[in-house]
């Protein structure tokens, strides 16, 4: 549990995707509190930007922000490889410290990240921020995470922690566990959840974006909880071994009631209407079964394929922590 904490290093890691307007915003908040941080607790922050190819004035920011200040660095993805890669790609980045992973958006404050350094310090690995209220968000997508998390977290034997954002502090070793995770669909809340070690919530209120808008919106959202629930979870596919067996059963009750009819009250066989409702049911459950293997199937190809998670751009590391604020 204990590490040593002469010099602690603790580096933000960003992902920004067209964040232009936010950025502006958040990087002197974020500099003040490292700035605090390296005064007050005697911990070398830095941040690292890692613009996810951004197509808006993105990454000149960061480029004037890194000019401007030793303790920014930066990564440039060669194109938009979606939030989890980008953050991968600064996670792998960071060869000593702890690491800690902040929207560039300002909804997890920064000037919450004392309280994270503070439980690090306690011995923690994990110190994640929990949400205890979502603001500027509608309510479809407060009762579909709230749903999200309910489901997943019965089909999974893997502990993710409901509401749960990606803000959270990682502990050098549990940053080493994460790096070995390598697959391509990275469901990151549950790859947290899956390295262990020990875990601590801060709770914390959500603010509203402060510029911009977001970029999940609700087919997106509904595809990452697919990519949650089949990333850590095959319940499904045992759910349609169940489902074979509960129709086979019913065909088969069905088909001895037949009989018994004909036999003993000499029904005639009756009917086309029961005979498409019967075809018809079962089509749709065999292609939902199959739609179900091919969900995993599919997944089961992109990570034969073993192309790497990201491709790097550019990369300008921090060079140190700037003295002050010179
Ligand atoms: N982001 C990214 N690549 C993407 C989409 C988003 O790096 O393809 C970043 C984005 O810049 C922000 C964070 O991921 O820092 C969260 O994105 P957003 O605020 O749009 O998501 P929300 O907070 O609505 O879940
Ligand atoms: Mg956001």
């Amino acid at each position: 549990m204990s590490q040593s904490h002469a010099r602690d290093l603790l580096t933000v890691v960003i992902a920004a995707f067209n964040e232009a307007d936010s950025l502006p915003v958040l990087h002197p908040r974020l500099m003040d509190v490292l700035g605090a941080l390296a005064r007050e607790d005697g911990v070398d922050a830095r941040v690292l930007y890692v613009d996810d190819g951004s197509r808006d004035g993105t990454w000149g920011l960061l480029q004037a922000f890194a000019a401007a200040d030793s303790r920014v660095g930066l990564l440039r993805l060669s194109r938009n490889f979606g939030k989890e890669a980008a953050l991968t790609a600064g996670l792998d980045r960071i060869e000593a410290g702890a690491a800690l992973i902040l929207d560039a958006d300002g909804q997890d404050p920064p000037e919450l990240i004392p309280r994270f350094v503070a439980k690090w310090r306690e011995g923690f690995d994990d110190v994640h921020g929990t949400r205890i209220q979502r603001a500027g968000e509608g309510w479809i997508k407060r009762s579909s995470a709230h749903a999200f998390y309910r489901v997943i977290g019965r089909l999974s034997k893997t502990p993710i922690p409901a509401d749960t954002g990606d803000f959270r502090l990682l502990s050098p070793r549990a940053l080493a566990a994460l790096g070995q995770l390598r697959e391509r669909h990275r469901f990151m809340k549950g790859l947290f959840g899956w390295v262990g070690f020990n875990r601590v919530a801060i709770p914390y209120e959500r603010d509203a974006r402060v510029a911009g808008a977001s970029k999940f919106n609700l087919w997106r959202l509904w595809n990452f909880a697919l990519e949650g629930i089949t990333s850590f979870s095959t319940a499904p596919l045992r759910l349609a071994t169940y489902m074979g067996l509960a129709t086979a059963a019913a065909a088969f009750a069905y088909g001895v009631l037949i009989i018994v009819k004909a036999l003993l009250w000499s029904d005639p066989v009756a009917g086309w209407p029961t005979m498409m409702a019967v075809i018809l049911f079962l089509g749709g459950i065999q292609l939902i079964a199959l739609g179900l293997i091919g969900e995993y199937l599919g997944r089961l190809y992109e990570e034969a394929k073993q192309r790497p998670l990201y491709l790097v751009d550019a990369w300008h590391p921090a060079t140190g922590v700037s003295s002050g604020h010179d």
